[in-house]
């Protein structure tokens, strides 16, 4: 698995720092977020270290299909699949990526605005 030493997300993919976790599989892992937007805030990622959205490559589109899929089966599950929930990946400093392990927030449980901030 493509990992990085200083990667805060690679580390808690690896349990050397702990999280809360919402699904895991051999290729994605999905925790809560340790500062909740909304009643439901999970932050989806996949084991395979990318710095962000323009780290993809088009052999990269099943998997980040695959996420997605992911994603709805916890809207599922967290009951905000029914009155919506939005997947937001931020990218770079003007929308506030904070974290360079590209991560995919599911984020529900109350109305949102638009546009967002
Ligand atoms: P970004 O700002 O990069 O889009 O999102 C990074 C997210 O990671 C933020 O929502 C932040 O609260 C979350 N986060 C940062 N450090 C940790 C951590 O150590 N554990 C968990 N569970 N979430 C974290
Ligand atoms: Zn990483």
């Amino acid at each position: 698995m493509n990992t990085q030493k200083d990667c805060l997300f690679c580390k808690i993919i690896k349990g050397d720092i702990p999280s809360k976790k919402a699904y895991e599989d051999e290729r994605v892992y999905a925790f809560f977020d340790i500062n909740p937007q909304a009643p439901v805030h999970i932050l989806i990622i996949p084991k395979k270290h990318f710095s962000g959205l323009l780290d993809l490559d088009t052999a990269d589109n099943e998997l980040i299909g695959y996420i997605h899929g992911i994603a709805a089966k916890l809207a599922r599950e967290h009951n905000i699949a029914n009155r919506g929930f939005r997947i937001v990946t931020n990218s770079g400093s003007d929308a506030g990526q904070t974290v360079f392990h590209i991560h995919f927030h599911l984020i529900g449980g109350r109305p949102m605005n638009w546009p967002p901030g």
